[in-house]
């Protein structure tokens, strides 16, 4: 019968697959033209169809052809691998989209792994990739079906999630992406890796600075054990990755964790969220200087993840509780300002009590309000000492010059200020160049 893949390709069948690799559009319309069958048809050993080609070599033309042609989005090849997974796999987001455009199954799992799009593009390390396909998870009637965090977090055959495989592979970016999405920190995975793993025993393994950041800064437990008993030290201290072996040594300084917990964090704007998250990493950072003195050689200076949130400070108003940094975060309604590093010492301040189990929800350093919204500091202050007008009406102003007049005393508000003064210290924010400041426990 000629349906089955016969063993002698007939040569405009090889023309058809060699026009899909190549995207050649035209070619490839007019192989359909004398024999529309070829759609249907796949390559002999690994059974890809012209959209699997396609779509793991970024064509996008070819891949919304095949798809107006109606082929199926679902199509899988000989290790069940779909067009999906495969653009996943080479980063070619553009077919990514399109392709879950076209109702492309998020929730497939290849033969060889059990894996699905999202391990595929985290284990190859296509952010955006992962992006696009968790933005599409959260509207797909697979959130419901399935659940977005249950998607997120889904294991493949060997248990190992997305985290455990971007962790593993040291893909910074990546691992930032899920963990911001609700990847589990500290999963263990069944039987990948060396059996028992969390995401950072793999990252510890690999050696992977940025990585064991990310994922201590989210909450990463130091003291988890693998299924040997070990603690992600003593696997990078095996490998002879020092530095990470420095932060991960569970009697080095608590790294600042991110506050995940409260709610008015998690909603928060985009913005004032990578400017919050920078301000950590950059008190992180100031920890490890610390920790890292010791270890012999220099640390590698890490990649900053968001420039932009750092610099440009120069023309807005300082802080009025370090007195270091610009003014960067507005608190919303009262209109207050603050630098982004002490907001974050008031949110890890007002960590939620587990005694009370009380959701203590940090409110405004300045005048006590409750916080609703926290945003990017964009009203630039004037520029001359006189300005009249909207600006001096509001209290903001007159407000933190008075914060700042009582930082030294005993008022109630100021003791919430120095309370705020005192994290950011522990921050390592405050440069003290006399003493070596050990919070290091010993
Ligand atoms: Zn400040
Ligand atoms: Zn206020």
């Amino acid at each position: 019968m000629g349906h089955g893949a016969s063993c002698g390709r007939p040569s405009e069948e090889v023309d058809f697959f060699g026009a899909a690799q190549s995207g050649d559009l035209d070619r490839l319309a007019a192989a359909l033209r004398s024999r529309p069958s070829l759609l249907a048809r796949s390559t002999l050993f690994d059974r890809l169809s012209a959209l699997h080609i396609a779509a793991a070599h970024g064509h996008l033309q070819v891949v919304s052809l095949a798809l107006d042609l109606c082929v199926h989005p679902d199509v899988v090849n000989r290790h069940k691998q779909t067009a999906l997974m495969l653009a996943a796999m080479h980063g070619k987001t553009d077919c990514v989209r399109r392709l879950l455009d076209a109702g492309a199954n998020i929730v497939m799992f290849d033969s060889s792994h059990g894996r699905t799009c999202l391990h595929y593009a985290a284990y190859y390390g296509h952010a955006d990739c992962l992006r696009t396909i968790l933005s599409a998870a959260k509207s797909a009637p697979v959130s419901e079906s399935w659940g977005f965090a249950r998607f997120v977090n889904v294991r493949d055959d060997t248990g190992a999630t997305p985290l455990h495989l971007a962790a593993r592979q040291g893909w910074r970016r990546c691992v930032h992406v899920l963990l911001e999405n609700g990847a589990i920190v500290s999963a263990s995975s069944g039987a990948f890796g060396f059996p028992g793993s969390t995401p950072l025993h793999l990252a510890a393994r690999g050696g992977n600075l940025d990585c064991v950041r990310q994922l201590l800064s989210w909450g990463a437990d130091r003291l988890q054990r693998d299924s040997v008993g070990r603690i992600p030290y003593e696997v990078a201290v095996k490998r002879g990755h020092v530095a990470c072996a420095a932060l991960l040594n569970p009697s080095s300084a608590e790294p600042l964790v991110w506050p995940s917990a409260l709610k008015f964090i998690s909603e928060l704007e985009p913005n004032a969220k990578s400017l919050l998250e920078a301000a950590l990493m950059e008190a992180n950072r100031e920890r490890e200087r610390r920790i890292l003195k010791g270890t012999k050689n220099a640390l590698p200076s890490p990649s900053r993840s968001d420039d932009a949130a750092i610099a440009e400070a120069s023309d807005a108003e300082v802080c009025s509780i370090c007195f270091e940094q610009a003014c960067s975060i507005e608190v919303r309604e009262c209109g207050h300002q603050m630098c982004a590093a002490c907001t974050l010492a008031l949110c890890c301040h007002a960590k939620p009590n587990p005694a009370t189990q009380s959701q203590l929800l940090p409110t405004c350093p300045f005048c006590r309000g409750g916080i609703a919204a926290l945003v990017v500091a964009t009203r630039a202050p004037a520029g001359g000492d006189d300005e009249e007008g909207s600006r001096l009406e509001s209290p903001r102003h007159r407000r933190s010059r008075r914060a700042m007049n009582l930082s030294g005393d005993a008022g109630s508000t100021s003791s919430l200020m120095g309370s705020i003064a005192s994290s950011i210290g522990k921050m390592g924010r405050r440069r003290t160049d006399s003493s070596e400041q050990v919070d290091d426990k010993p």
